[in-house]
């Protein structure tokens, strides 16, 4: 879903995404048959574990339909989604029905003020926990929080939302302020290396380095050492994990992504669309795959100069 009932300046912010904005129409949009068929085929090529994000997913009507068409198909392993929450108390027994085996919920502050600009004005936080509670009792877990941290903006709030997770079983990330899109306006100043966080969180409470859940996991984990659970770092700006990569992002309007900070998707719509043949839709899928060499990230500095016209980060969804 390319759209979004919030307006987080540093993803879609209000100035740009106003009431004029053209979003994808329905028609735009592939459909749960276009997207079952792409992941049916992408999955002959090892495709096992899906993660359902936006703009803001849960804007899609009767999501849990193609969760459900998603969960039964032979080689899914593993369905995660990205919210905001908002929606999330009234959802999460549906998607936990469907299939859906887990949950990731944006959560930048607890503090309602905060919260609120960076939402782009939304007072929900209180709404946003409750959907983390309605997650947690539907069975959504491990549930992962995303908090994306600015120096000056939000910095200070991190440890409460270690303090307020600890002991919960949720696991809070920390994410680095990236210089996603061209509209976030982004600052390396106001980016705090996932170094600085650890050692704030580790001197109140100390730290000790987890395996990483698989290869290719993007978060560094570090559990309690009193053993009330764990936190993650997400390095994109201070640490580039390019190498290990193995992501392919598919956005609302089926153009196919293999890079965060890429200019231009490829687009399957028409193919699908025009009566490409499930053979001719591989071939397709298998050049994009052995073509692709992004290494935004390990590259920043370069790279900066020449994408001008990254895509947006509500597009391809994180
Ligand atoms: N709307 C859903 C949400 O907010 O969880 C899903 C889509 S959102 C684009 C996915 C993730 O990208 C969120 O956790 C959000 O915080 C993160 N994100 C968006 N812009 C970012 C930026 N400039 N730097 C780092 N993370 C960003
Ligand atoms: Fe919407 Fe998520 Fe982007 Fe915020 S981060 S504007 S909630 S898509």
């Amino acid at each position: 879903m390319d759209r979004c009932n919030f307006r987080c300046p540093y993803c879609m912010p209000a100035h740009t995404f106003h009431e004029g904005y053209r979003f994808l129409k329905s028609s735009e949009r592939l459909s749960f048959e276009e997207i079952t068929r792409l992941t049916r085929i992408a999955t002959r090529m090892g495709l096992r574990k899906l993660r359902i994000t936006g703009g803001e997913p849960l804007l899609r009507p009767n999501l849990a339909d193609l969760i459900g068409d998603l969960s039964t198909m032979t080689g899914i392993e593993d369905i995660a989604l990205t919210t905001n929450g908002i929606l999330l108390a009234k959802y999460a027994t549906e998607l936990k029905a469907a299939g859906l085996s887990r949950i990731t919920v944006s959560l930048d502050s607890l503090d309602r003020e905060i919260f609120q600009s960076l939402s782009g004005g939304f007072d929900g936080v209180q709404q946003v926990l409750e959907g983390i509670d309605a997650a947690l009792r539907a069975g959504l877990t491990p549930l992962k929080i995303n908090a994306v941290i600015q120096r000056g903006i939000n910095d200070n709030g991190a440890l409460d939302l270690v303090r307020h997770f600890r002991g919960t079983g949720v696991i809070v990330r920390f994410i680095e302020y990236m210089d996603v899109g061209n509209r976030n306006n982004w600052q390396a100043e106001r980016v705090v290396p996932s170094a600085e966080l650890f050692e704030r969180i580790n001197a109140q409470w100390p730290l000790e380095p987890l395996q990483r859940d698989y290869v290719g996991e993007v978060a560094e984990r570090y559990g309690f050492r009193d053993g009330l659970g764990e936190v993650g770092f997400i390095s994109s700006v201070s640490q580039p994990f390019c190498g290990s990569c193995s992501r392919a992002r598919l956005s609302s309007e089926g153009r196919l992504y293999t890079c965060l900070f890429a200019e231009q998707g490829v687009d399957l719509r028409t193919a699908l669309r025009t009566g490409a043949s499930d053979e001719q839709l591989l071939e397709q899928l298998i050049s994009i795959w052995s073509g692709r060499s992004d290494r935004y990230s390990e590259q920043r500095l370069v790279m900066r100069e020449r994408h001008t016209d990254k895509v947006e980060m509500f597009h391809i969804g994180g």
